[in-house]
């Protein structure tokens, strides 16, 4: 039997809310799969840990998780502490930290979830958008001077290296050939940026050398927002530097029905480091406490770490389950449109599970 070890780090908000369900609904796994168990260790750090000690998570932290099988991680934000000291404080030191440069964002309709999209049907959107996540614009290099006075001056550096391109172009490569189109779209911003981008397209260009199988075309990332709410079936995979890509899947994610349902991974390609798995959206401190949150991204974000862990049986199975509730209104949370609470979806999950 394997037991896989897995560090569950709730956060802020209704990550708090929606990581112990899908702990639950791991437990179901297990419970119909016979040969597979999952042992959760909980991290209380995020917005709380801070106040007691000043820091989002303990200096040694990755020592206490570096061996795990994967990480569930729910969200880091607080209204009360500045956004830059939660996201650089937890989330972005484990990122960084394991070296976690690809971050995967599959986004499509599920049944029964309305897209704002006017004429657009389910299986024309189908979209894996894949974010550089360790360099590029939030490379965490610049500084301040001269603060408060009339000529404080700031600045933000992108930083581009030949290595973390190739190896980012190369996965979504690698993945747009795993997928039945085996079509690539390398969003760009060469025209304005006229250093880093026009390396990441040179090397796009030399690294589909080793892709014959695959089509792939370029984009400017301004042209690809308008593509995506008016040819979205032109689109399959997507690879984009680490703001361009922050910022094409809010909007995928939005245009799919709800940012309560979008999966991320955070991914160690070479599997040195556990990769971390969580859904999109944040703390939203709106409706934290209440109940009222969807579980269904953190459910798929599951499906992505058993993917990741080799469990495809499993994931399928939690797919599937996740598909027939979402199918049903009677399980839609608030932000969808419905008025179930997030313990009725869990509830809901686990029962086609257990079917
Ligand atoms: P953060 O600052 O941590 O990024 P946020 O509150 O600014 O978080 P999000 O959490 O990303 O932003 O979400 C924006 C809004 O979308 C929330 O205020 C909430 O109303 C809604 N929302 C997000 N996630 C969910 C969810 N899982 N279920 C229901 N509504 C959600």
């Amino acid at each position: 039997m394997k037991i896989y070890q897995i560090a569950s780090i709730p956060g802020d908000g209704i990550g708090k809310e929606v990581i112990p369900e899908g702990e639950k609904v791991l437990q179901v796994i297990a419970e119909i799969n016979q040969g597979i168990g999952f042992q959760f260790e909980r991290f209380d750090w995020g917005g709380d840990y801070y106040r007691k000690h000043g820091v989002m998570m303990p200096e040694n932290g990755l020592d206490a998780i570096r061996h795990k099988d994967a990480i569930l991680f729910g969200s880091a934000g607080d209204p009360n502490i500045p956004d830059h000291i939660t996201l650089w404080g937890l989330r972005l030191k484990i990122c960084q930290g394991f070296d976690q440069y690809a971050n995967v964002r599959p986004t499509r309709i599920l049944p029964g979830i309305e897209t704002p999209l006017r004429h657009c049907t389910r299986d024309q959107l189908n979209w894996v958008i894949v974010r550089e996540n360790s360099e590029g614009e939030y490379a965490g290099l610049g500084g301040r001077a001269h603060q408060g006075h009339p000529i404080e001056v700031a600045s933000d550096m992108s930083i581009l290296t030949r290595v973390g391109v190739e190896r980012i172009q190369r996965f979504a490569f690698q993945l747009a050939r795993s997928r039945p189109r085996k079509h690539l779209t390398v969003i760009t911003k060469s025209n304005a940026q006229r250093h880093g981008m026009v390396m990441w397209d040179e090397i796009a260009w030399q690294v589909s050398k080793e892709f014959p199988d695959v089509t792939w075309d370029k984009e400017l990332v301004d042209a690809a927002t308008a593509r995506m709410v008016n040819r979205p079936e032109s689109l399959d995979t997507v690879v984009a530097t680490n703001l361009h890509a922050d910022v094409l899947s809010d909007l995928a994610a939005a245009l799919a029905g709800s940012l309560g349902i979008a999966p991320t991974g955070n991914i160690d390609p070479e599997r040195r480091y556990p990769s971390m798995f969580e859904p999109i959206h944040g703390s939203a401190f709106d409706i934290m406490g209440k109940g009222l949150a969807n579980p269904i991204g953190t459910f798929w974000s599951i499906v992505m770490l058993l993917e990741h862990l080799g469990e495809t049986s499993s994931a399928q199975q939690l797919m599937k389950a996740i598909e027939l509730v979402t199918a049903n209104p009677k399980f839609h949370t608030r932000d969808l449109g419905g008025d179930a609470m997030m313990s009725d979806v869990t509830a809901a999950v686990c029962t086609a599970l257990k079917k």
